[in-house]
């Protein structure tokens, strides 16, 4: 396609009232004098996900998965359908597509599905027919031809991909803040902006719970080396945060992002018999669900048992729960206990691969605030923390103040030695 295309994404707060979609179809108006072509991805209005979520839950606590698909698209519908009246009522010749329009497939995991490919032909008709092209987020279709989506924050994922597909330019997610900080700037108020996040310190706060960039389309942006863009829909004129390939001339700071992820939960199943084949029994199941589980620990052995905690998100835990119910009668657990009350608190830093002492700053700093950890899990750029949720906001902030995250670092050459 013409490398004046760019794609814009705008998030449901940026659509969130009528008002809202007439002030980004403004932009898009504006934008359009400068001889841009524009495919614009819209979020369902803020709220409408969870609403829906809760309508369904409220018939049932485990929904069929893909019942939800098709509830969820809806949310989308309406924003590209509402922002693209708003573009004709102001004379620019404006198209609406659903995932299934705009050709957008997918595998067949309902409720987190995988883009497989993207059939271009009718947008890249429309394109040369110089409309602007608005497009519902966040879903797409199976084989079957049955609507699936992408996992929560998913149409940041639609943008990029169809950036991909469509050789755009670069891809500007334009949200309710104007880029990507060193710590959720809503939690953190001496959160510092940063200029430049190379995508592989990107990919690991979006992988950590930074709800700000979904982690698929980081890692599509990341492959295709399709340039990021994170921007404020309000604030014309603002450069935000451009995610790029790393490069000599970026700050490397030694910690670079704090991360804090609500959307957590614990599940332990107390004494269960400590033999070979156990850890299969249990996480084999929640596998074959498409269950991720990301922490796991397993005390010692006393006579012949021991405990197994494993950390998943919050949204499976109902499912995990009665998957888990199943196991624990098969390997003879005594219980089954829960606790949704849980954040993780992680710090990233490719610099934390040639610094030692991260990992006594952070235990030092909570242990000062009194702040218990339950689970900790460490990688070769990152530490994380489950902590008890009512901690988080005194963690997050103790945290970015012990590291002096506010304070622009000077640029650190590379030692050899760890954590
Ligand atoms: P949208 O609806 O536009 O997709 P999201 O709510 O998904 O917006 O993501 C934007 C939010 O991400 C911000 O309002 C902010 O609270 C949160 N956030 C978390 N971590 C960060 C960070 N490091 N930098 C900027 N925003 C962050
Ligand atoms: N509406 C969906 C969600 O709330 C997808 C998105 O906003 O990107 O998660
Ligand atoms: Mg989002």
């Amino acid at each position: 396609m013409t490398n004046s295309l760019i794609v814009q994404k705008y998030g449901g707060t940026s659509v969130g009232t009528v008002e809202r979609i007439e002030q980004v179809a403004d932009r898009i108006v504006k934008t359009r004098k400068t001889n841009t072509n524009i495919v614009v991805v819209v979020s369902a209005m803020a709220g409408e996900t969870d609403k829906l979520l809760k309508m369904a839950r409220n018939l049932t606590k485990n929904p069929a998965r893909r019942e939800i698909d098709l509830l969820l698209s809806s949310g989308e519908r309406i924003s590209a359908a509402l922002l693209t009246i708003a573009l004709q009522a102001r004379g620019i010749p404006a198209l609406s597509m659903t995932g299934r329009q705009i050709g957008l497939q997918t595998d067949n995991t309902h409720t987190r599905a995988r883009i497989t490919n993207i059939d271009t032909k009718r947008a890249k008709i429309m394109l040369k027919k110089n409309h602007v092209i608005v497009v519902a987020g966040f879903q797409g279709i199976n084989a079957e031809g049955d609507v699936t989506t992408l996992g929560r924050g998913g149409s940041d994922t639609s943008a990029v991909a169809l950036a991909v597909a469509l050789r755009a330019k670069q891809c500007e997610i334009c949200t309710d803040v104007d880029g990507v900080y060193t710590a959720d700037p809503r939690m953190v108020p001496q959160a510092r902006r940063l200029d430049v996040v190379s995508y592989d310190e990107m990919l690991e706060m979006a992988s950590l719970g930074a709800k700000v960039l979904q982690i698929r389309c980081v890692e599509f942006a990341h492959k295709y080396k399709m340039p990021l863009i994170v921007k404020s829909s309000f604030k014309e004129g603002d450069r935000g945060t451009l995610i790029c390939e790393e490069d000599s001339n970026m700050e490397q700071p030694v910690v670079s992002g704090i991360i804090c992820d609500k959307n957590q939960a614990k599940i332990t199943l107390k004494e269960v018999p400590d033999q070979p084949g156990i850890a299969a029994n249990i996480f084999e199941p929640l596998a074959s669900a498409s269950i991720s589980v990301d922490m796991i620990i397993q005390n010692i052995s006393e006579q012949g048992h021991t405990d197994m905690s494993f950390t998943l998100t919050r949204e499976d835990l109902v499912e995990a729960l009665v998957i888990m119910d199943k196991v624990a009668k098969k390997i003879h657990a005594t219980q089954i206990l829960s606790d949704a009350k849980i954040a993780k608190v992680s710090i990233v830093g490719a610099g934390m691969r040639s610094h030692s002492g991260v990992a006594a700053q952070i235990f030092k700093t909570l242990s000062a605030n009194k702040i218990n950890i339950l689970m900790i899990s460490t990688s070769e750029i990152k530490v994380s923390c489950i902590i008890e949720q009512k901690n988080s906001k005194l963690a997050v902030n103790a945290l970015h103040d012990a590291f002096k995250m506010q304070d622009k670092p000077k640029n650190t050459k590379k030692k050899t030695t760890k954590k």
